[in-house]
Order: structure tokens, then sequence, then C-alpha cells
């Protein structure tokens, strides 16, 4: 999806609406724990949004955010790994700024990934990612 007009950092993009399921399909996006929004029609124009590892927008709870500042024509893109903890549908990407990674989920991210994406991780994912690794530890204590 590209942009119409040019947007400073910080604008709010678009608002996230659809249907609530508690399970990911190839579509949705991860808005909670067991909460992936579903697009419901073509007014959510979010779902014709691609992934980049080299994202200009980012999901923030259910607001599309521009986190540089975007161009006229440019593609908006955001990185699913900071909402999806383990998406239902991987993919090789072909953002063009890696080498064709499998994007499946903040769970598959080795350390130096998940810290690449600083801030922009979503809360739901972050709370997964730390009662993960607890459990993880407690098998080989
Ligand atoms: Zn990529």
């Amino acid at each position: 999806m590209d942009a119409e007009k040019s947007f400073q950092r910080g604008t709010v993009l678009l608002q996230l609406n659809g249907k609530l399921a508690a399970r990911p399909n190839r579509y949705s996006v991860q808005v909670g724990r067991g909460k992936h929004l579903m697009p419901d029609g073509e007014s959510c124009v979010w779902q014709f949004l691609n992934h980049s590892c080299q994202p200009n927008a980012a999901v923030m709870g259910r607001r599309l955010v521009a986190i540089r500042e975007i161009a006229a024509g440019d593609e908006v893109t955001f990185n699913y790994n900071c909402n999806e903890y383990d998406m239902d549908s991987p993919f090789r990407c072909r953002c063009g700024h890696c080498d064709g990674v499998l994007v499946r989920g903040f769970r598959y991210l080795n350390a130096a990934d998940r810290e690449r994406l600083g801030p922009y991780v979503a809360a739901h994912v972050r709370q997964e990612q730390n009662e993960a690794t607890p459990a993880a530890l407690a098998v080989h204590a």
C-alpha cells in the first residue's frame, strides 16, 4: 500500500478496524494475547500493508504510526515480528533490505534481531516472551 501524500514521523496513518479472533490466520494482525484482528471487508485497508525488515511504520495498539518520514508514493510497511509472536503463515521476506529471511514471528528471532526491533515491539509480544523464557529455563534447571 503506497502513501498518497507525505507524512511526518509520529503521524497516525490508520486506525486498525475489524473483527477479533482468538487464533491468527494469514491475514490477521495480533493486537493482544489471544487477540487477532481480522479484516472485515474492504474498509480494512490495513490488510494490504506488507512486512518490511526496515519499515517506515509500526502498529501501536490499534494505530498504524509513521516511525520515520514517509514520502508520497512510498510503500507503507511495518515489521510483522513486532506484533506477531507466532505466525500462522510464515513466509520468505522480499522487502529488499534482507536476504530473504523467514518471517514467522518474534518467538523465532534470535537475541540480536529482537534487540534491533527496539521500542516497536508490542507489549503483548514482550509478555509472551517473558512468560516463555522462565518456563524454558525451568526445564533445564
Ligand atoms: Zn526483509
